[in-house]
C-alpha cells in the first residue's frame, strides 16, 4: 500500500486518537490497565460519533479507517502504545473493532479483488481450525564488523552488503520478534444457500491475543463467527501468479446459534398463530411434504413430527437427553426415497444436504487434518458439526467412512463428537437432527429379513433412530392406480400438487415452534404411553427366552414424538391424542419392521440385532439334529448336509418351498461353523465340535 499522510496530518491525527483514547474511551483504557488485557475494543459507532465528519485531506477519518484500516489502526495502536507505556503497561497493546456498519458486511462467495485491504465484515461457519502455531514476523540483525542493525521482515532476504560498513558479511540474529498464529477456515453459513450450492470458503488469519487459549476455545469448528477483518492476497501455491483471498482477522466474535436467525415478522406470527389452530394442521403439514409423491402416509407423519422435534432435557444427574428425532429410510433403489430427502430438505429450516458416498464426500463428524499453510494438525467439522442447531439429511448413510461410524454414536446420542488423534483434542457440538437414507445390501429390501442383515449399519447405530421405515416398491394394483391418477394430476395442472404450506412460511413455523414451545407430558399421556409400553414388555415376560419387543430406549423415542405432536399446535401440555399418535406411528414401525411372522410377535430384535428370535430358535434345531444324527455310527465321519436337510424339513411350515428350506439350512450350518460350533471334516457332512 503506497498510501501515505503528510507528517502534518499524521501529527494531528494522532493528536485526536490521543484525546480519544485517553478521554473519549477512558473507562475501556482502566479497564484494559487493570484486567492486563493486550487489546482496546472499539465499538466502531462510538469511534464514528467521537470524529464524526472531521476530515484528513479530503476525507473523513471514519472512512479512512475503513478504506485503510491497516494504516490507521497502525497509528491508533502507536498512540495507544504510547499512552500504555506512560500508564506503566509493558506489552505490545492491540486495537480491534466491532461493530462495524452493515456496508461492510461481505457474503465469502462474494468477495472480490476490489475488496483487498478494506475493512470487512464476514459472518459464517467455522468448518476447520489449525492448533495455534509460534511464527517469526521479523528479526533484528546486526553487522559483526560495524554494528549496524536493521530489522528484516519474515519472509524478506537479508542484503549481502552492509549498509554500513559496505562489506560483504553474515549478519547476527539480535533479536526474533514471534507471534502466534491460528488459521481458521470459514464459510458462508448454509442460512444464506441456495437449494445444493457449495459454500465458498476463506483463510483466516488469527493472531496474538485473539489465539489466547480461552478465545481459542470459543471458536471450535462448527462455531458460528462474526468477524472483521482486512483481505489479502495469498498465492494458491509458491512462485504461483494464480491468488486467493486471504483475511487477517481484527476482531472475532461468537453468533449464537438457533433456529431463530429464521426472521419472523409480526406478520408471520399471525400466519403461523392461524396455522397452528388449524383444526387439519397434521393432514396439511403432511401434503406439504414430497406433494408429488403420493401415499406414503405414515412415513410423511413421522417427518412431521421429526421436523418440529421433541424437548431436550437435563435429567438430575447432569446427563442430557435429546429432542432431537432421528428417522432413517431404507429404500428400494428407484423409489420415492430422494423425493422425500429433496423435499425434506427444503422444508426444514437451516438444513443440508449430503451424500456419505464417494472419496470427495464431505465427513459427517470430524476429522483431523493437515493445515497445509501452517504445517500443523487442524479439526475439520464434517456436516453434523456444520449443521448444529438444524437438520442434516443424509444419504447413502451406509456408505460412512469407518472414522464416521466410531464417532456416531455419541453424535447421535449424546449429540457431541469428540477429536482425540495426533495430539489434537476438541469436542464439538452436533445438536442436530438426522434424517438418514440407505440402500438394502442385496438390491431389494427383504421384509422377511432382520434389518440388520440387510443394510450395511452396526446394529449399535439403527438402535439410535427413534423410527425405521422401509420405501418398498410393492406392486399393488389398488395403489397402483392411485399414484397413476395422482402423476397425470400432477400433469395436467401442477399447481394442484403444491404444497399446501409455502416452504418460506414452514420454515418459518417450524423454528417458532422449536425455539418458543417446549410442551410437557401431562398425566393422561403420560398413562397411555406407559400403558403400551409395559404391555408390549409384558407380552416378552410370559414367554421364557422370549424375545424383547421394546426398550427404554424406544420409550425416549416415544415420548419425543408425542411432544413434537403437541409443538405443531404450539401447546405447552402433551394430550392423550399427542401420545395416542405417537403410539400408531410407532406401531406402524413395529409391524413394517420389527414384527417376526413366523413367530407372530413383534421383535425388536429384528431390527436392532443380526438374529431375530425365530432365528436362534432354528439355530438351535439345527445344532440339535447333528448332534443326535453324529451319534449314528453311520455318520462317524460326517452328517451329510441332505440327511440333515430331511429333518430340518419337520420343522418348517408345510407351505415354504424346498428351495427356501434349503437356502435357510445353507445359511444356518454357515453360521454354525462360523461361530465354531459346528466342523466339516469332508465336503458337505457336518459334525458337532463337542
Ligand atoms: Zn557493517
Amino acid at each position: 500500500m503506497d498510501f501515505q499522510l503528510t507528517k502534518e496530518e499524521t501529527l494531528s491525527l494522532k493528536q485526536d486518537f490521543k484525546i480519544f483514547l485517553t478521554e473519549f474511551m477512558k473507562n475501556d483504557l482502566t479497564k484494559l490497565v487493570d484486567r492486563n488485557l493486550s487489546s482496546l475494543i472499539i465499538d466502531f459507532m462510538k469511534f464514528a460519533s467521537f470524529f464524526e465528519s472531521k476530515k484528513v485531506g479530503n476525507t473523513t477519518v471514519t472512512e479512512l479507517l475503513l478504506s485503510r484500516p491497516k494504516y490507521i489502526i497502525s497509528l491508533l495502536e502507536d498512540v495507544l502504545n504510547e499512552v500504555g507505556t506512560e500508564l506503566g503497561v509493558s506489552k505490545r497493546l492491540h486495537v480491534r473493532f466491532f461493530n462495524l456498519p452493515v456496508s461492510t458486511l461481505k457474503k465469502i462467495r462474494d468477495i472480490r479483488s476490489s475488496d483487498i485491504g478494506k475493512f470487512l465484515t464476514i459472518e459464517g461457519i467455522i468448518r476447520r481450525a489449525s492448533q495455534v502455531k509460534v511464527i517469526e514476523i521479523r528479526r533484528t540483525l546486526q553487522c559483526p564488523i560495524c554494528g549496524y542493525t536493521l530489522t528484516i521482515e519474515f519472509g524478506k532476504e537479508s542484503p549481502r552488503i552492509c549498509p554500513g560498513c559496505r562489506k560483504r558479511i553474515r549478519f547476527l540474529v539480535l533479536d526474533k520478534e514471534v507471534v502466534d498464529i491460528q488459521r481458521l477456515i470459514v464459510e458462508d453459513s448454509f442460512e444464506n444457500l441456495e437449494g445444493y450450492e457449495q459454500p465458498s470458503r476463506i483463510p483466516v488469519i488469527l493472531k496474538d491475543d485473539l489465539t489466547d487459549p480461552q478465545i481459542v476455545k470459543k471458536f471450535a469448528p462448527g462455531t458460528k463467527v462474526k468477524i472483521y477483518g482486512f483481505v489479502d492476497l495469498l498465492p494458491t501455491k509458491r512462485r504461483s501468479t494464480e491468488y486467493g483471498f486471504i483475511l487477517e482477522a481484527n476482531n472475532i466474535e461468537p453468533i449464537e446459534q438457533t433456529y431463530e436467525e429464521i426472521e419472523i415478522t409480526k406478520e408471520d406470527e399471525e400466519k403461523i398463530l392461524k396455522l397452528a389452530s388449524d383444526p387439519n394442521i397434521y393432514e396439511k403439514l403432511k401434503r406439504s411434504i414430497a406433494p408429488a409423491l403420493y401415499g406414503y402416509d405414515k412415513i410423511k407423519e413421522a417427518l412431521v413430527l421429526q421436523l418440529f422435534g421433541g424437548v431436550k432435557k437435563i435429567k438430575p444427574d447432569g446427563s442430557v437427553s435429546r429432542g432431537d428425532i432421528h428417522i432413517l429410510l431404507i429404500g428400494d433403489p428407484g423409489v420415492g426415497k430422494s423425493a422425500i430427502l429433496l423435499s425434506f430438505s427444503k422444508i426444514a429450516p437451516k438444513a443440508r444436504y449430503v451424500s456419505a458416498k464417494g472419496a470427495t464426500a464431505v465427513g459427517l463428524t470430524a476429522s483431523v487434518v493437515r493445515d497445509e499453510m501452517l504445517g500443523t494438525w487442524a479439526v475439520e467439522a464434517g456436516v453434523l458439526v456444520l449443521a448444529n442447531k438444524g437438520f442434516a439429511v443424509v444419504d447413502e448413510i451406509d456408505k460412512m467412512s469407518k472414522e464416521d461410524r466410531a464417532a456416531m454414536h455419541s453424535a447421535m446420542e449424546q449429540q457431541i463428537i469428540t477429536v482425540d488423534k495426533a495430539n489434537v483434542h476438541a469436542t464439538l457440538k452436533a445438536e442436530t437432527t438426522i434424517l438418514a437414507a440407505a440402500n438394502p445390501k442385496y438390491g431389494r429390501f427383504d421384509p422377511e429379513k432382520p434389518i440388520a442383515d440387510q443394510i450395511d449399519l452396526p446394529p449399535t447405530l439403527l438402535n439410535r433412530f427413534d423410527l425405521i421405515f422401509s420405501i418398498r416398491d410393492v406392486p399393488d394394483i389398488k395403489k397402483d392406480k392411485e399414484i397413476a391418477k395422482h402423476i397425470l394430476k400432477g400433469h395436467k395442472s401442477p399447481e394442484e400438487i403444491k404444497p399446501e404450506i409455502p416452504p418460506d412460511l414452514l420454515k418459518k413455523y417450524i423454528s417458532y415452534a422449536r425455539t418458543r414451545v417446549k410442551p410437557k407430558l401431562t398425566e393422561e399421556a403420560k398413562e397411555e404411553i406407559l400403558n403400551f409400553y409395559v404391555n408390549l414388555r409384558k407380552k416378552a415376560a410370559g414367554t421364557p427366552d422370549a424375545p424383547i419387543p421394546i426398550s427404554p430406549r424406544q420409550l425416549e423415542a416415544l415420548i419425543r414424538l408425542a411432544e413434537a405432536s403437541a409443538k405443531i399446535q404450539l401447546r405447552e401440555y402433551v394430550t392423550r391424542e399427542d401420545a395416542q399418535r405417537a403410539i400408531d406411528l410407532f406401531k406402524y414401525f413395529l409391524r413394517t419392521m420389527a414384527y417376526d411372522p413366523e413367530l407372530g410377535q413383534i421383535d425388536i430384535d429384528r431390527v436392532m440385532t443380526q438374529t431375530p428370535k425365530s432365528r436362534r430358535d432354528k439355530i438351535k434345531i439345527v445344532k440339535n439334529i447333528i448332534t443326535q444324527l453324529a451319534k449314528s455310527p453311520d455318520y462317524s465321519d460326517g452328517v451329510p448336509f441332505s440327511e440333515i436337510l430331511k429333518e430340518f424339513k419337520n420343522y418348517e411350515p408345510a407351505d415354504k418351498s424346498d428351495d427356501e428350506v434349503r437356502g435357510e439350512l445353507e445359511e444356518i450350518i454357515k453360521l454354525l461353523s462360523k461361530n465354531g460350533e459346528i466342523y466339516s471334516p469332508s465336503f458337505g457332512k457336518y459334525l458337532p465340535t463337542i
